[in-house]
């Protein structure tokens, strides 16, 4: 009987013994089999802009960092990319991008529609934070789902790496109390191990997204990009307070979130891969996620997409990455989702 409560989260939090820890992900790999089953679903992802007009401290696409080539794929060549999504059978494309306003909604809205017609994919959109018409007439023309991370419930450290004064943890939250109003499967997440992040702020963000009764939930290490502000200057808590940025927490973390939140869908992220590019997408499939994300931005914007350093598949094609993405599920005896792969979740609430 794994228990629950906030001080029992910590302890787990900070468990290092392979033992416990085994209980720990086996139980958490056998609830993720009752409630969500063997499926992997493989969402298609997308990165079609690294313009961002803010400047998280953490992000290497941030707006001051000006040695980035900036790219911005058009609407025709993400809808043929989304056409590539479903020749491969995935059931989703997720369309993600900096904060770049170029795209107007009008813009957005006519992508949706686009790969909505031609495909019929379910479409999830993680844009960061648009106008509420925006996201309202996005939902209307057939986006499904939409990602939006939180990235630490502990308000002081958001404020601080998230210098940029139109940010807010408040409003991020609204956002998804908003998105969920409008109708949306709702995904957020947060960084694991940032500068300043203690046992107690993560303890709170597993619990913050038991409360949100989120539908998605993306959690993967924080990954240090030397050319931010906070890879500069990080500020770390007390050593018996700061949270590694390991992949063991990772794993750890993956598996609390699938006993809190039993009925999400959750992938084993592509900063987890980073950390452990021979077996971390598995591991994470193994102790409680469900969902892959497999790279389809065109090569020659791969690298561009520099949220942090030496990212996972940095240099496969799309065909690649299914292939390997397929191998990887088949090697662990789990089975490739059909269908667009709804968060039973959002399912149960309604
Ligand atoms: N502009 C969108 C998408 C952001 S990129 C938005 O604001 O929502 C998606 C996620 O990558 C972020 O939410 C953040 O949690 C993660 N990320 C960014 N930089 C990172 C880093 N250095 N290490 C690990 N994850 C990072």
């Amino acid at each position: 009987m794994i228990k629950l409560d906030r001080e029992s989260i910590i302890g787990w939090l900070k468990e290092t013994d392979k033992e416990h820890l085994k209980d720990l992900y086996q139980t958490a790999n056998q609830l993720r089999l009752e409630r969500v089953g063997d499926e992997v679903h493989l969402r298609g992802l997308i990165e079609f802009s690294n313009n961002c007009v803010r400047q998280c401290a953490y992000c290497g696409l941030n707006k001051g960092h000006k040695e980035v080539s900036r790219y911005r794929m058009t609407e025709s060549e993400i809808i043929a990319v989304a056409r590539e999504a479903k020749s491969f059978g995935y059931g989703t494309v997720v369309l993600q991008s900096g904060e770049d306003w170029y795209y107007t909604g009008k813009a957005i809205e006519r992508i949706v529609r686009g790969i909505k017609e031609e495909t019929g994919l379910a479409i999830t959109l993680s844009l960061g934070e648009r106008k509420q018409e925006e996201l309202e007439a996005w939902y209307e023309a057939g986006a499904d789902r939409y990602l939006v991370r939180f990235e630490t419930s502990n308000a002081a450290l958001y404020d601080k790496i998230h210098p940029d004064p139109q940010g807010s943890l408040e409003n991020r939250l609204k956002i998804l109390k908003d998105l969920r109003k409008i109708g949306y499967e709702v995904g957020s997440g947060v960084m694991i191990g940032i500068p300043g992040q203690t046992w107690d702020d993560l303890a709170n963000d597993l619990l913050t997204f038991k409360e949100l009764d989120l539908d998605m939930i993306g959690c993967g290490p924080y990954i240090e990009h030397p050319d931010t502000e906070l890879g500069r200057y990080p500020e770390y808590a007390s050593d018996e307070e700061q949270v590694p940025n390991t992949e063991q927490m990772a794993y750890k973390v993956l598996a609390l979130v699938r006993l809190l939140c039993p009925d999400a869908n959750i992938p084993s992220t592509t900063a987890i891969a980073t950390l452990n590019k021979k077996s971390g997408r598995e591991n994470g499939l193994s102790v409680g996620a469900n969902i892959l994300m497999p790279n389809m931005t065109p090569i020659v914007y791969r690298s561009l997409y520099e949220i942090y350093p030496a990212k996972a598949c940095l240099d496969e094609t799309a065909q690649e990455c299914q292939t390997c993405m397929s191998a990887r599920i088949a090697a662990i005896g789990r089975k490739i989702g059909t269908g667009p792969g709804n968060s039973p979740n959002k399912k149960a609430r309604s």
